[in-house]
């Protein structure tokens, strides 16, 4: 039997049990599926805490530390820089999962450090928006979080939330989710600024063009259905003076309900958006492209990632701005120096250092 005729059939039988029949039920259910996922939860606990003592770097990996369930792990160089592959082997986290805790742990506790071993503080107030069970279990279980979704029950729509969501959060977690959202964009951004309360902090990805501008591929969307299955699938719009559009070639991302792509963001639009909504101290992490490792790695060659803001490494910025440059073109200064500089890396231990002439 296919699954919606199974579904079907469920429903039918279930609408002639008496209320109080289907309320047990419900509640018998939501019980076990609470106690399976504390079950998992505890076995994930289990086997992060054992990999947290086995530091394990296989020849040509990159080692590192998951930042959510405290495992070691380590993968080649072209994996690890792409941001959706689930490179820990304990709890299936991606390089977007850990960076965007990361950024939030720096802005919450100062540094990054696993999930696992936070300190419980109920104090701290956070909401997601359809964030993946991978993080949301550790967090649910650290603040006062909740994981809201567009399609489901706790419902958000980041187009139009409810008064009660507004002002009262010192963490919004908004996760590649704002590429689907309809038209126009602008809104969103005002109203996750609004759910914050004054301080509080918004871990935000989207993909995104470093140059150029946002492009929107349904802009004058008003009135819209999608029609017919799989890539033969169209968008039919009637605009809000009663014109009517049909678009083909749409693109669906993975996730839940509809997920389709109406925008490719480019940064500087993003840049503006954030600001005009009323953020402030921006930091943006850029996640390397795979081809970008893959060349790199390809051609043997050693290279560093400094990132202060993770604590890892730092760049003497005044120093190398007091040199004299041989050559300056745009964004490229071009320095030459008396003596030799010593470059050392430790490509097991994913650690270098290179020393001033
Ligand atoms: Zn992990």
């Amino acid at each position: 039997m296919p699954p919606s005729a199974t579904t079907g059939l469920r429903n039918a039988v279930r609408d002639l049990l008496p209320m109080g029949v289907r309320r047990w039920l419900r509640r018998a259910r939501t019980a076990t599926h609470e106690a399976q996922s504390r079950i998992e939860h505890q076995r994930l606990a289990l086997r992060a805490a054992r990999a947290a003592w086995l530091p394990l770097a296989r020849p040509g990996e990159q080692p590192f530390r998951c930042n959510l369930c405290g495992a070691h792990g380590s993968a080649a160089p072209a994996r690890l820089g792409d941001r959706e592959a689930a490179t820990c082997e304990v709890c299936g986290s991606s390089l977007r999962h850990r960076a965007l805790i990361a950024a939030l742990q720096l802005r919450l506790c100062g540094e990054v450090r696993p999930l696992r071993t936070l300190a419980r503080d109920r104090r701290i107030v956070g909401l997601g928006m359809s964030d993946v069970h991978v993080y949301a279990q550790w967090l649910q279980r650290k603040f006062a979080y909740d994981n809201t979704f567009f399609h489901k029950a706790p419902r958000l729509d980041i187009q139009d939330p409810g008064r009660e969501f507004l002002g009262r959060h010192d963490f919004v977690i908004c996760s590649d989710v704002l590429e689907h959202v309809a038209p126009p964009v602008a809104t969103a951004f005002r109203n996750l600024h609004g759910l914050l309360k004054p301080g509080g902090m918004l871990a935000f990805t989207v993909p995104y063009a470093r140059e150029g501008e946002t492009c929107e591929h349904f802009p004058e969307l008003h009135a819209f259905r999608i029609e017919g299955e799989g890539p033969g699938r169209r968008l039919l719009n009637t605009t809000r003076d009663g014109r009517r559009q049909a678009f083909g070639d749409l693109r669906f991302h993975g996730g839940d309900g509809d997920t389709l792509e109406m925008r490719i963001f480019a940064l500087p639009g993003l840049l503006r958006l954030l600001a005009a909504a009323g953020f402030r101290d921006l930091r943006v992490t850029p996640s390397q492209g795979t081809h970008f490792f893959q060349n790199l790695t390809s051609f043997n060659v050693g290279y560093f990632t400094v990132n202060p803001d993770l604590g890892e490494g730092f760049v003497d910025w005044d120093w190398l701005a007091a040199q004299p440059a041989v050559r300056e073109a745009g964004c490229v200064r071009h320095l030459r120096f008396e003596g030799p500089l010593v470059v050392t890396m430790d490509g097991q231990r994913g650690e270098g250092v290179i020393l001033k002439p």
